[in-house]
């Protein structure tokens, strides 16, 4: 699944390309991908201007001069594809179709833009794309229930603090992936973080010192830096807004290095399940 940086990568590159240019035509037909009538296209999308592109968490928000917004979630395998003359972007679910020829099977929405199109695909169909008043944005469920954005200026070591704290009695890596803590940490992210901060993946909440979760806070926010420096963590071919490949994993310190050397210390790197998700740990660096 797209993590927050493979997210962020793909709202850069758009957001270079889509701002300043008008919708003149949509294609949908698979209603659980897009849900709005024809009526709201007919109203609200067509002939509607491009403001801006936002993310909130691993949610692409595009506002429309019309005072509507599309929101945008990737889930398992969706990915967006921006085509014109002169440019190929694609970014999202890393397969054939962000270089192949499109509409294709896996297209669920396409937006003509006059000069480019945009194209969301999807293979398994888990996610969407919604057209809703930019207003209402903030009282959809969904985003009332996210926690802060952990690379926002104002999210200080104390709110995370605090906030991990209300589950004292938790192990940290799921409190560290509960999306109502922090907003887009994962599970590459949340391995690599606890990694960098000593911390077992295992350990309760209430054993950990302030000082030791302002590690986890510095290092939080460096994985995620790093990796969106990078273009995300995806692992197989994909094209950001320069046509560069997403490369974090080769910089991964645990994720997937199970039976390679710690880089710190040497040890062995083994892999467990913690909170039914795959744990990368260094048993020595990371002792419980
Ligand atoms: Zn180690």
């Amino acid at each position: 699944m797209p993590e927050l940086p493979e997210v962020e990568t793909v709202r850069t590159g758009l957001s270079r390309l889509l701002p300043g240019l008008t919708i003149y035509k949509v294609n949908f037909d698979w209603p659980k991908s897009f849900p709005n009538s024809k009526n709201d296209t007919d109203k609200f999308l067509i002939g509607a201007r491009i403001v801006q592109v936002r993310r909130r968490a691993k949610v692409l928000i595009i506002d429309l001069s019309t005072k509507y917004s599309l929101i945008i979630h990737l889930k398992m395998t969706g990915q967006l594809v921006f085509r014109s003359d002169s440019t190929v972007f694609g970014a999202g679910h890393p397969n054939d179709s962000l270089l192949g020829n499109l509409p294709d099977r896996s297209t669920r929405v396409s937006f003509d833009l006059g000069k480019a199109k945009l194209f969301f695909n999807d293979q398994r169909k888990f996610g969407w794309v919604r057209l809703v008043p930019s207003v209402e944005i903030e009282n959809i469920d969904f985003f009332k229930k996210l926690g802060p954005e952990p690379l926002s200026s104002s999210f200080t070591v104390e709110e995370f603090r605090q906030r991990i704290k209300r589950r004292s009695k938790s192990q940290i890596k799921p409190v560290l992936m509960d999306q109502s803590v922090v907003a887009g940490v994962g599970n590459i992210y949340a391995d690599e973080a606890l990694w960098g901060a000593k911390i077992n993946p295992e350990e309760r909440v209430k054993d950990i010192t302030d000082d030791r979760l302002y590690e986890l806070y510095k290092e939080m926010i460096n994985v995620l830096r790093l990796s969106i420096e990078k273009g995300g963590s995806t692992d197989k071919n994909y094209v950001d807004a320069e046509g560069k490949k997403g490369s974090y994993l080769k910089f991964a310190r645990v994720f997937r290095r199970q039976n390679l050397p710690c880089p710190r210390c040497g040890t062995i790197i083994v892999k467990t399940r913690v909170a039914g998700r795959g744990t990368h740990l260094c048993p020595k660096c990371q002792k419980l």
